[in-house]
């Protein structure tokens, strides 16, 4: 493979166009939305300077990363001729099935379709495509350029060959990817979103603060970052529509969401992305201040 397409230029679109063009590869990215292209190509170039300022890359290495990237505004022109394409728009069912379907009709019949979906059935995605044996989950992790695992689902028609491929792509780009079955949520927020909802609930429950929460987390369990601030981090619409997702998917109410999250989306305080979530990002995007709801 030597060039793809990637839909959507938000947190994780621009992260894993980065990954790519970095390793030489044409990267199309494509996002309706021209401010998102742009945040997107300069949060890659802020990336690359932090890169350059730990001795990992040198300037001609941020030059020809950037070099590698175009960007579109429309799907057909990006995705026409491209061996891969990788889905990261945002999580909302409909919104895939729409960009699926277009792509069926547009892409060559080699070009493999990844979603990186954090939860949605791949298995339902591949269903409205002609060829769902070249369908699969490339579900990269948040930071891209510096998390190594990739889950790679596979969905009910997915064939060896799609998989091998990815699984071989994946380890080319120095990421360690595992397999796992097309089960709402897969394995990594099937476990993950649990977590940060009790934690969700638990301050809905006046049970601690915010920062008390976090530290528990932090400091007794050694996770490097709490769980409200990493909801924060991923984004609270995207950590709703996951737990939706499960919820309908299992019928069970322990995936329930908590409505304090449903609130925080709904007034759009969704973390890190607009400025205010569980902390205060207004001025500096790591989590000093509590945000003023919380205090
Ligand atoms: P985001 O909201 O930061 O970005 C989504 C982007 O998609 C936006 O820029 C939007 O303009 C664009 N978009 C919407 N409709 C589009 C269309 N029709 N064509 C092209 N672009 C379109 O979202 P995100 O956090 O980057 O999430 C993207 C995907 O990655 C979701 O499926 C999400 O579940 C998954 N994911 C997110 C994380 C995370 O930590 N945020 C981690 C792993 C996977």
């Amino acid at each position: 493979m030597k060039s793809i397409a990637v839909i959507g230029a938000g947190t994780m679109g621009n992260g894993i166009a980065h990954v790519f063009a970095q390793n030489g590869y044409i990267v199309n990215l494509i996002d309706i939305s021209q401010e998102a292209l742009d945040k997107g190509l300069s949060t890659i170039a802020q990336n690359l300077d932090r890169m350059i300022s730990k001795g990992k890359i040198n300037e001609d290495d941020k030059t020809s990363t950037l070099k590698n990237i175009t960007t579109f505004t429309e799907l057909p022109k990006g995705v026409a001729k491209v061996d891969l394409v990788i889905e990261a728009a945002t999580e909302q069912l409909s919104l895939k099935l729409d960009i699926f379907r277009e792509l069926d009709t547009i892409c060559e019949s080699n070009t493999i379709l990844a979603t990186n979906t954090s939860s949605i059935s791949i298995t339902q995605i591949a269903a409205v495509t002609q060829k769902p044996e070249k369908v699969i989950g490339m579900h990269f992790m948040n930071p891209v350029p510096i998390m190594p695992l990739v889950e790679i689902i596979r969905g009910y028609n997915t064939s060896d060959e799609t998989t091998i491929a990815i699984m071989s792509l994946s380890r080319e780009l120095e990421k360690i990817p595992t397999e796992v079955n097309d089960y709402p949520g897969f394995v990594a927020n099937r476990i993950l979103m649990p977590l940060i909802n009790e934690a969700i609930e638990t301050l809905y429950n006046g049970v601690a603060g915010v920062q008390e929460i976090d530290t528990v987390m932090k400091l007794g369990m050694g996770h490097p970052m709490g769980p409200l601030q990493l909801a924060d981090f991923i984004g609270l619409d995207v950590c709703l529509s996951i737990l939706n997702v499960m919820h309908d998917g299992f019928k069970n109410p322990k995936y329930a969401p908590c409505p304090l999250l449903v609130n925080m989306v709904m007034a759009k305080k969704l973390g890190v992305k607009t400025g205010y979530g569980f902390y205060d990002y207004s001025e500096s995007k790591k989590a000093k201040n509590v945000s003023a709801q919380f205090k």
